[in-house]
């Protein structure tokens, strides 16, 4: 297998140069930070008062950690740390409307952001020959943009399709021989299960690579697609609290994911004591992000649960393998690759006057998406026997949910009583899916 490298130098930098790399490039951080309200205020307290409070890489744990509670109290210009003139993009998470966590960019960010997208492409084998379908939607969410420069920059030919229209989306895969697709694992399920109503052969399809990311998935996940299209697929992974895709991404060996460690500082911690883990055990994962002026984060804790390969690869990269995404510390849910909050339901559905006081969330799957179902008890002198009442209420309770979460649910009333009634700590989320 040939190694292919967008920056070797940097990417098999040895340890020891690495690692002064990101301690010099922590200190500066720390001082871009401290001109943010919030950092002045959070590093002030642990008596960091300037970059040089920092002395070695192993001082970053005298920093506090930031989460994303901080982002929305801060919302939604107390972590900007340049004037905001010079910001040229922003972005927020995945499924947020209301009031989102935004990052933001300078010119020379996005230059650094594209660059990272750049290096995990070309470290899976892409080069300008390949021709790049990016299926993940496009907007505020960072997979459409962010991989759209990112394969631009190795000179490959893009086609920003974004989301959704299947059918367009195999066809376009056919007219321009697409080799390599950017897309979630559950969406690659779904357009093979359709394939054959399109009449369309997988021999008429040129596709070679897939870059599966945004939702967790299992290894059987990958070796299923994998075998059904007959292509590599690659685990992507990011966040857009550390700029999006582009933090961590599979090399050609697929044994797990390199994290850019030029430009994070990854670390593993007990969620509970935040104490900081060794490499192979599984904890929280937190990212200090060394290459962003417009917004720095220090010890972003991600609620994502992992653990870092301690071995080197095959590949000769030095930066660590981070693994596949265990499971989240909180009860944030991805649907179809949105996240969703059960806080973010319950907010819309208490905020009806019909709607009674209990309700469940139910996930499960169709075919090979998910599917989301809000239940909801109602009134009883709702049910007067009236359906279009009914009808009209489902739809109002269902609008108000996408224009909150983004997605569209499915809709049940019910009369008072038949949903499941707790004494003790409510279990509203009933998620049937199984693991992919
Ligand atoms: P967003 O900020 O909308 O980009 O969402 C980021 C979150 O999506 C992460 O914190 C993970 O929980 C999830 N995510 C992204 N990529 C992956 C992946 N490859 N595997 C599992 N979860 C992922
Ligand atoms: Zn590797």
């Amino acid at each position: 297998m040939e190694v292919l490298f967008w920056n070797k130098e940097l990417e098999t930098l040895p340890r020891p140069k690495l690692e002064k790399m990101q301690f010099q490039r922590l200190q500066k951080t720390v001082d871009q930070a401290l001109k943010t309200h919030f950092y002045q205020r959070r590093l002030g307290k642990a008596g960091i008062t300037s970059g040089k409070d920092i002395c070695c890489l192993k001082d970053l744990q005298k920093v506090p950690f930031t989460n994303k509670d901080d982002l929305r109290k801060n919302f939604p210009f107390g972590m900007l740390a340049v004037d905001f003139e010079q910001v040229v993009r922003l972005h927020s998470s995945s499924g947020t409307t209301g009031i989102p966590t935004v990052i933001y960019l300078t010119q020379e960010d996005l230059n650094r952001w594209t660059d990272l997208v750049a290096r995990s492409v070309v470290a899976t084998g892409c080069t300008k020959k390949d021709v790049f379908q990016n299926m993940m939607t496009y907007g505020l969410f960072t997979g459409g943009l962010g991989l759209h420069y990112g394969a631009e920059r190795v000179g490959m030919t893009v086609i920003p399709i974004g989301g959704g229209n299947t059918q367009r989306q195999v066809h376009v895969m056919k007219d321009f021989k697409t080799t390599t697709v950017h897309i979630t694992p559950s969406y690659l399920l779904h357009i093979h299960s359709k394939l054959s109503e399109y009449n369309m052969d997988i021999d008429e399809l040129h596709l070679k690579r897939a870059f599966l990311g945004a939702e967790p998935y299992s290894e059987n996940t990958r070796l299923k697609l994998e075998e059904l299209y007959g292509i590599d697929a690659f685990n992507s992974y990011g966040l857009s609290e550390m700029n999006g895709p582009g933090v961590a991404f599979e090399c050609i060996y697929k044994q797990d994911m390199h994290v850019w460690e030029d430009a994070y500082i990854v670390e593993i911690i007990d969620p509970v004591t935040g104490e900081v883990l060794e490499d192979g055990a599984k904890g929280e994962v937190v990212f200090t992000i060394l290459t962003r002026d417009a917004m720095p984060l220090l010890r972003y804790r991600t609620r994502d649960l992992a653990f870092l390969h301690p071995e080197v690869c095959s590949c000769g990269r030095t930066h660590r393998r981070l693994s596949r995404i265990l499971g989240r510390t909180d009860d944030m849910l991805i649907i179809n690759g949105v996240n969703v909050f059960p806080s973010q339901i319950e907010e819309v559905i208490m905020s009806i006057p019909e709607v009674g006081t209990n309700y469940q969330i139910q996930i499960d799957k169709a075919g090979a998406l998910d599917r989301l179902t809000v239940k909801v008890e109602i009134y009883a002198k709702m049910f007067t026997g009236e359906a279009s009442a009914l009808d009209a209420l489902k739809v109002r309770i269902m609008e108000k949910l996408r224009a909150s979460i983004t997605i569209n649910p499915r809709i049940e009333l019910h009369e008072p009583g038949v949903l499941p009634a707790f004494e003790g700590k409510a279990k509203r989320v009933v998620d049937t899916r199984e693991a992919l």
